[in-house]
């Protein structure tokens, strides 16, 4: 049997890669694989625990001594279930905390490594949408469909202060965007895979798109790749 093509989905934070790859993954019947919720599963657990953020070397061994399990839940907001070690620890995903201290986990070589090994294996039997920042440069360069969701920052900080509000916390707009500009430039600057442009992906400026008119045109490209 022919494999399904991957479908690789990067971009700033916020820019609506969640949405998008939960409502493609559905619409084309492929698995959704968030893996900004693996980065943030590590960082949970290294605060849990108490760990130096600048010990790389512990962040490490941390990351590759974790099971890590996501199971789709179409009933949870991100779309799927993360247990680490059997324990369920999907609302912890977006605390505050969590958010703040990701880039920094996510930018330790160490960590990487081990996560794009987990992301590349989930790959392989194809029909996988993956949302993240390397997914097309690093984790899947060969998927078939690349693209990079991009919107202004005020648009994505007007988002974001949304979910957040309907999850019970309260963060002026300026807030929201001084939190998503400091985490895209960590993003941005780091040595170790920075979220950029792959050379051949589409890039979408969806400042004034919606989710679904995102969808349709990623269909578009799905269905015409298939020939
Ligand atoms: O996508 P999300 O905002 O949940 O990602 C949280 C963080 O995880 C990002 O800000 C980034 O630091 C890290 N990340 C990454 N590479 C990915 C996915 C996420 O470095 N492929």
């Amino acid at each position: 049997m022919t494999k399904l093509p991957n479908i690789a989905i990067d971009g700033p934070a916020a820019s609506g890669k969640t949405t998008v790859a939960r409502l493609l993954a559905s619409r084309l019947g492929l698995v959704y694989l968030d893996t900004g919720a693996m980065y943030r599963a590590v960082t949970f657990q290294a605060l849990k625990q108490g760990l130096d953020l600048a010990d790389e070397v512990a962040l490490e061994k941390l990351s590759c001594g974790m099971s890590l399990d996501l199971q789709p839940d179409p009933d949870s907001a991100s779309g799927h279930r993360l247990l680490v070690d059997g324990v369920d620890i999907t609302a912890e995903l977006h605390s505050p905390e969590v958010s703040q201290a990701v880039p920094r986990v996510a930018s330790v070589p160490g960590v990487r490594r081990d996560m794009v090994r987990r992301q590349r294996k989930k790959s392989e039997q194809g029909g996988v949408i993956m949302a993240g920042r390397d997914i097309g440069t690093v984790v899947i360069p060969e998927a078939r469909l690349k693209f990079y969701l991009d919107a202004d920052l005020l648009e994505r900080a007007r988002r974001r202060q949304a979910d957040l509000l309907s999850e019970g916390r309260e963060y002026s707009r300026e807030e929201v965007s001084d939190q998503l500009r400091e985490r895209d430039d960590i993003d941005s600057s780091r040595n170790d895979s920075p979220l950029r442009v792959a050379e051949d992906a589409e890039w979408l400026d969806c400042t004034s798109m919606s989710a679904e008119e995102v969808v349709e045109l990623v269909v578009a490209r799905f269905l015409e790749s298939r020939g």
